[in-house]
């Protein structure tokens, strides 16, 4: 835990947030800020400040944030099904350049639209 780090408040409950899911290892939690009628962001409980950060000692709790968001994508309606029409975007932003502006190592979850590519 970071004491001055956001997310790391929201896991506390210090700053309130709209859970979707919690276990030991992660928590799951509405975008304040919605892009898509699903946003849903997934962090470790560990502070983790970004991709750039990780470890091969945190690879069970970033392939388990993948199981999570898997799961979370079911639950809210966009598995992609058996004509694999619907459908649903992870994203880790990188980095400023890719739009990280938060410094706790999170995943979006997004879907509920169709979506274009590249992202802008
Ligand atoms: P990033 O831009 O770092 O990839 O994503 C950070 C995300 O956190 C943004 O989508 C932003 O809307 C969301 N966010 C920022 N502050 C809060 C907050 O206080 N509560 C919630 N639920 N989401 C937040
Ligand atoms: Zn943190």
């Amino acid at each position: 835990m970071a004491d001055d780090c956001l997310f790391c408040k929201i896991i506390k409950g210090e700053i309130p947030s709209k859970k979707a899911y919690e276990d030991d290892l992660c928590y799951a939690f509405h975008d304040i800020n919605p892009v898509a009628p699903v946003h849903i962001l997934i962090v470790p409980k560990k502070h983790i400040l970004g991709i750039q950060e990780i470890t091969e000692e945190d690879s069970q709790t970033v392939g388990h944030m993948f199981v999570v968001a898997r799961k979370l994508a079911e639950e809210q309606g966009l598995a992609p099904g058996e004509n694999l029409e619907r459908g649903y975007r992870l994203v880790f932003n990188v980095g400023r350049d890719a739009g990280q502006s938060v410094f706790h190592l999170h995943l979006h979850l997004i879907g509920g639209r169709s979506m274009s590519w590249p992202p802008g």
